[in-house]
């Protein structure tokens, strides 16, 4: 079922029962709720009539209840089997009271007895003139037609209430004529299958506009998603409407640019990779067949370039093995307690033939020895991707420069190249996985974006801080803090 129906649905459930209770309340209960108060009235006004018996004001009081109330108010004194009548009170002159037989008048005596001195009961003049309990006084023409019929099915409350004061008994009686609600129930009755209509449709049209906004966003960005599952990274996401919509929209649109990106880089990736392995690959394969072919040539050089492409090959391979094992989070850590310090300088010396042929001068600077608690191999890696690079992109002067410094109980190794930098809206990409600021290698030693993704990964790893400053034109400055395992003061200086 759509939102639009479902919501529909709810609301119209919704207001089915809130009409219902009110129907069952104002119109199907009215009735009872009427009687009842009638009758409590009725009660209230026994209650008062017996303190004015005993104040000696019934006369008065009896006329003031009749005419506020609309009631009729008779008191009686009873003495053996005689009732005497003391007030008899009747605004409209034809109360079903003042006009009751005395058989009548004895039966309620007897059941207000039998009751405990009160008794309540509802009847029709026509049902008590039918039993002959009724006669009215004023009229001297047959019964029958005296009482009108809209009349004669008026439900009254005739009330009795039995009390002793002085040695005397009094009867007080009174009795109340319910007015006829079954015109206003049909009303009502009319009157709620209106609102019910008019609630309904309203509800239909809350719960359009309200799938509206929830919907059509969906059902858009659903379209969107669709395009986005077949490959097209343009489709975005609107979900105008809600916060949670357009939340949503933004989520989506974020996860939609982080996917046109990593294929992007994939791509990308590939590129270079092939790239990568073709070149040494070309170049074993032209050593090898000179090597084969043309007496001489197999020399101990050229054997030597053979051996050094293979290095780059298995290094390239490495290196993508390394960040797969951490992207797959397979890479867990193997912590020991080492010699930073020697780890730098000893990393250093695979460069020395590197130095020595092509003029590069690598200096590593440091105050004292440090020990840290990390993985070794990782951050072997690490120092090693980030010297690495600074020989890659260093400028002409083919300086390198590492440092390492000590400061609150954290060491920290920064690798300063003097090359042309990194443009500030660069800096933050380098550590994505495959980015690379421009696509031409600089060295010999090709780069193929993925060196600083797993420097990050291991320094992430070491919950270490890591970072990398640069002005253009000026170099860039590569570094990473760990936390030295010592206290500073025990290490000896170098
Ligand atoms: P690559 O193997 O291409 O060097 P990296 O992940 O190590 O890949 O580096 C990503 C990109 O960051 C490089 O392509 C380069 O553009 C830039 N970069 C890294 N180190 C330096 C540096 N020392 N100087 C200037 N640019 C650098």
């Amino acid at each position: 079922m759509s939102i639009r129906w479902e919501l529909f649905l709810y609301l119209a459930l919704f207001i089915v029962f809130a009409l219902s209770v009110i129907w069952l309340f104002q119109v199907k209960l009215l009735d009872t709720f009427y009687g009842n108060i009638k009758k409590k009235e009725l009660k209230k006004a026994a209650d008062i009539m017996e303190i004015s018996i005993a104040e000696g004001t019934m006369q008065t009081t009896a006329y003031q209840y009749a005419v506020d109330y609309g009631i009729c108010v008779k008191i009686y004194s009873i003495a053996g089997s005689t009732a005497t009548e003391l007030v008899a009170v009747d605004v409209s002159g034809d109360s079903v009271l003042y006009n009751i037989t005395d058989k009548y008048l004895s039966e309620l005596y007897s059941k207000a007895l039998a009751n405990g001195g009160e008794y309540a009961e509802k009847r029709t003049k026509k049902l008590l003139s039918e039993e002959g309990l009724y006669y009215p006084r004023f009229y001297f023409s047959p019964v029958k037609e005296q009482i009108a019929d809209n009349e004669s099915n008026i439900e009254n409350t005739i009330l009795i209430k039995l009390v002793n004061y002085n040695d005397t008994q009094y009867a007080i009686m009174l009795n109340a004529e319910m007015t006829p609600v079954g015109a206003v129930v049909n009303m009502l009755t009319l009157q709620y299958l209106w609102i019910a209509a008019v609630l309904i449709a309203g509800a239909l049209g809350l719960a359009i506009i309200i799938s509206k906004n929830i919907s059509i966003p969906i059902e858009r960005m659903n379209r969107a998603a669709k395009q986005l599952a077949a490959g097209n990274y343009d489709a975005g996401f609107s979900g105008e409407g809600f916060r949670e919509t357009r939340e949503l929209a933004d989520s989506l649109n974020y996860a939609s640019n982080e996917l046109s990106k990593n294929d992007r880089l994939q791509k990308e990736l590939i590129a270079n990779i092939s790239h990568d392995l073709r070149t040494p690959l070309t170049m074993i394969k032209g050593y090898s067949e000179v090597m084969r072919d043309i007496p001489g040539e197999n020399t101990p050089e050229n054997v030597q370039v053979i051996i050094d492409e293979a290095t780059r090959l298995s290094e390239l391979v490495s290196d993508l093995l390394d960040l797969s094992k951490l992207q797959a989070g397979t890479g867990r850590l193997d912590i020991t307690r080492f010699n930073l310090t020697e780890t730098v300088r000893s990393t250093m010396q695979r460069y020395i033939k590197l130095t020595g042929r092509d003029g590069y001068r690598i200096e590593f600077w440091s105050d004292c020895e440090t020990v840290v608690d990390a993985d070794r191999k990782m951050i072997l890696q690490v120092i090693y991707n980030l010297i690495n690079n600074a020989i890659n992109y260093t400028g002409d002067d083919k300086l390198v420069r590492v440092v390492q410094s000590i400061r609150e109980g954290f060491v920290r190794i920064s690798v300063i190249d003097s090359g042309e930098g990194i443009a500030p809206d660069q800096l933050p990409l380098i550590w994505d996985r495959y980015y690379k600021v421009d696509k031409i290698h600089r060295r010999a030693a090709v780069g193929t974006g993925i060196g600083l993704s797993i420097v990050k990964g291991v320094l992430e790893l070491h919950d270490a801080r890591y970072g990398a400053d640069s002005t253009p034109g000026q170099g860039s400055t590569f570094w990473f803090e760990l936390k030295t395992a010592v206290p500073d003061d025990s290490q000896q200086e170098s």
